[in-house]
């Protein structure tokens, strides 16, 4: 089957050969850029329109975003009230439902980002509740739900996280933090294998309309490997996926022998893979438990809440670098980041000539400055979730006053790492925030919120070029793969894995990125979404 693709404006994001009008596509693969069609290839017009090389999205969540719709709906509702009335409408739905389990409301809702138990005990008190915030740090459930957990007041804080409270010592409803969310979700009942491959179909219909076709995911679990291979073999997977299993900071020693077998499980095909490991090396500065060297601004004590003693970081990541797996570490604060540092460079000297992964720290949010160069010494990719570098109420309520003007212009260095010679690529974190590769590109370029020209651009020495935004989310992401040779770019050879796009990015106002549409997107040569299939 050869395609031929005429009348378009293609960016290849090949630097020797950047821009093009036409190419042919064989078997899926691009056979040759700016040739003449041959004789039975079937001409696909493209009306003068944009196209690239579809994105990959460096860090996401897809079974945990793919399980928010099967729950109430917490997005795009009108504040506290509106999450309350979801919450209500879904409970009379499901009336079978044991545990009602929602995802994800926004943190800067309530003051402090703290939730009460009684606000959902006014919509269902008789069956115990659940949310999970966006940062998926956190989580705010009923009366009913702390009774079953066991939480009172005298309960204690667990070592790794806290249970808000009310004056009295008693339980407010928000946990903070894994043990602290882990003491009401582990009465749960787990997803069903046919509810986690439903949440994978939905998550590739979510991201291949945003025109994205890889992703890393960034926290699996031993029950999802299962999950990924039965929607492979279901033909469920419309895109392509690589998989991060989360090391666990007091087990990993006993986790190494899972970590291989789930690798030879999954195979090493570029749709499917298992070749990364997670570490969050600290929490996040909204909540006050991203790891700081000064303490925070208005709790100067409080340094955050290291996952990790980091000696055992340093340990871990040498040991699964060893076994050729790529370290993925969150790294908020300026310490975790320091230190996730560390550790990829003591990997580094451990290892020796052994090691060759390719070093991944994902968010890369509070950066001393100092360790800019860092970065390309240790070859070491930054991934940024760019959606998050403006001034939205995010981080003017919740990030900024924590830890005053100096450290907060340090806060998504792009372009310094890139002028350093780093090298960088993006994602999402969805469902943290939107999977669209659009609306965070236009932050990066422009670091205002999408829609919102009234608040003012953010800390815009770090803004970055279109052109640098695309190839980020496209080459970026695939040599943060490790596919730079499958995907990722328009030469001959790749995968033809394109994105055709309503407006031309290049050329319109930074400030409307975020409304222009997909069109069409295809895989190896597939065409697997359109707009026209879908209005
Ligand atoms: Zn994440």
């Amino acid at each position: 089957m050869s395609l031929y693709f005429a009348n378009a404006r293609i960016f290849t994001g090949d630097s020797a050969y950047p821009w093009a009008t036409n190419m042919r596509v064989v078997d899926g693969v691009v056979e040759s850029v700016d040739s003449e069609p041959n004789p039975g290839d079937v001409l696909v017009d493209l009306e003068g329109k944009l196209l690239l090389p579809s994105f990959g999205d460096g860090h996401a969540h897809p079974i945990y975003g793919g399980y928010e719709f099967l729950g109430p709906q917490l997005k795009d509702v009108d504040g506290v009230d509106g999450i309350v009335a979801s919450v209500k409408k879904f409970a009379l739905e499901h009336p079978d439902s044991e545990w009602i389990v929602g995802g994800s409301y926004e943190s800067w809702l309530a003051p402090n980002g703290e939730f009460d138990a009684r606000w959902l005990d006014a919509a269902v008190s008789d069956r115990p509740v659940v949310l999970r915030a966006t940062d998926y740090h956190t989580v705010w459930c009923n009366t009913r739900a702390l009774e079953i957990a066991g939480v009172t007041a005298e309960t204690p804080d667990p070592k790794l996280g806290w249970i808000v409270r009310r004056a009295d010592g008693s339980p407010m409803g928000t946990m903070r933090e894994w043990d602290a969310v882990d003491l009401i979700l582990k009465h749960v009942s787990p997803y069903s294998l046919d509810d986690q491959v439903r949440a994978i179909s939905i998550a590739c219909n979510e991201f291949v309309r945003t025109g994205i076709t890889w992703v890393q995911d960034a926290w699996v679990e031993p029950e999802m490997i299962e999950a990924y291979i039965a929607a492979r073999d279901r033909g469920a997977l419309s895109i392509r996926f690589n998989l991060a299993l989360r090391a666990d900071p007091t087990t990993w020693r006993n986790q190494l022998s899972w970590f291989v077998d789930a690798r030879n499980q999954i195979g090493t095909s570029p749709e499917l893979s298992c070749s990364t490991i997670k570490f969050f090396a600290d929490g996040v500065i909204e909540g006050a438990t991203a790891a700081v060297v000064e303490g925070y601004s208005d709790d100067p004590h409080n340094h955050g809440m290291p996952v990790w003693d980091w000696s055992e970081l340093r340990e871990c990541v040498a040991a699964i670098d060893a076994l050729g797996f790529q370290p993925h570490i969150h790294a908020i604060g300026d310490e975790g980041l320091t230190e996730a540092l560390n550790a990829i460079e003591h990997a580094q000297r451990v290892n020796g000539e052994a090691s060759h992964s390719r070093p991944v720290i994902t968010h890369v949010q509070m950066l001393n400055p100092r360790d800019i160069p860092r970065f390309v010494e240790l070859g070491v990719v930054a991934n940024f979730e760019s959606l998050w570098a403006c001034n939205d109420p995010l981080q003017s309520e919740l990030t900024a006053p924590r830890i005053g003007h100096e450290r907060e212009m340090w806060q998504y260095p792009i372009r310094s790492i890139l002028t350093s010679g780093g090298a960088i690529s993006m994602g999402s974190d969805w469902p943290v925030s939107s999977q669209n590769p659009l609306e965070c590109m236009e932050v990066a370029i422009t670091r205002m919120v999408p829609g919102d020209t009234s608040i003012e651009a953010w800390n815009p020495a770090e803004r970055i070029s279109v052109i640098d935004a695309v190839k980020a989310y496209t080459a970026g992401t695939a040599f943060q793969a490790g596919y730079e040779t499958v995907w990722g770019t328009i030469r001959p050879g790749l995968a033809a894995d394109l994105v055709l796009l309503s407006d031309d990015i290049f050329t319109i106002e930074p400030t409307k990125i975020h409304t222009v549409t997909v069109e069409r997107v295809w895989r190896a040569g597939n065409k697997i979404f359109s707009h026209n299939d879908v209005s």
